[in-house]
């Protein structure tokens, strides 16, 4: 589904992406786990075109991707992400945040948006909050209407950064419940989250960065269990 051959990234001198090779296949859920500052969010930024590689291969769904010739927007459309802040629209209701992309980026009808949008909100629990402008809403249900909101695109690839991390801890869990709904109807998803309980869980492969490089990837149980390498051992003992 993505695949990413010897990415490199740089932001002025500080080269933050090195060399990263890196796959997700078709209804695989993938966490990236690692320190502040090792590069999650730009990996994840790079494979939204967000931020442009400074070299190094990414494709996806087996077509490379080349932002200078190909239509970016049209490749936003597959990956869809949702990040820590939720920026809704805070002008436009819950059903209207949904309905946005799909009327005004792929030109669906209203009647149409209008119908998938309430499925969707259906799917998140939240159908009774469709017509509530989002500053009615909590944080966890905030969080909820942006990951219907980027359903609303139909994308075939989910990137989750920290989607819990500004939550008050209690609302934490309908959140990452709904990525848990996602996830076993088969949605590809790549997630930065420090849940560890989420990861062991839900992932099929949890993927450890460190200054720039992946360092370390297998199964949950292996990786939380059995990790190979010391900086693994030292970032988990850190945080577990
Ligand atoms: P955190 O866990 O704190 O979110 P992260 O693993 O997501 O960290 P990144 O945000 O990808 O890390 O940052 C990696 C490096 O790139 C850091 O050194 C950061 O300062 C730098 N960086 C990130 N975004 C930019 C930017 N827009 N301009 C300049 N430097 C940046
Ligand atoms: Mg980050």
């Amino acid at each position: 589904m993505i695949e990413v051959n010897k990415l490199n990234k740089y932001f002025g001198d500080n080269h933050v992406l090195k060399d990263i090779d890196f796959h997700v296949e078709e209804s695989e859920v993938v966490v990236l786990i690692g320190a502040s500052g090792s590069g999650k969010s730009t990996m994840l930024r790079c494979l939204n075109f967000l931020e442009m590689k400074n070299s190094g291969e990414i494709f996806i769904k087996g077509n490379e991707v080349n932002p200078k010739k190909d239509n970016v927007n049209e490749v936003r459309q597959k990956v869809g992400m949702v990040f820590q802040h939720f920026n809704l629209f805070p002008h436009k209701t819950v059903l209207g945040n949904v309905m946005e992309a799909p009327t005004q980026v792929k030109g669906l009808s209203k009647s149409q948006a209008k119908k998938e949008g309430k499925e969707l909100l259906e799917k998140v629990g939240l159908a009774e909050k469709a017509n509530d402008y989002p500053s009615r809403l909590s944080g966890g249900q905030k969080q909820r209407v942006a990951i219907a909101r980027a359903l609303a695109m139909k994308p075939e690839i989910m990137l989750f950064d920290e989607p819990t991390s500004a939550l008050d801890p209690e609302l934490v869990g309908e959140v990452l419940q709904t990525m848990k709904d996602l996830a076993k109807e088969g949605m590809t998803m790549v997630v930065v989250t420090h849940e560890m309980g989420f990861a062991r869980e839900v992932a099929d492969r949890v993927v450890y960065m460190h200054e720039g490089k992946i360092v370390e990837t297998g199964a949950p149980k292996e990786i939380f269990e059995n990790p190979k390498e010391e900086r693994t051992q030292a970032f988990l003992s850190s945080i577990l």
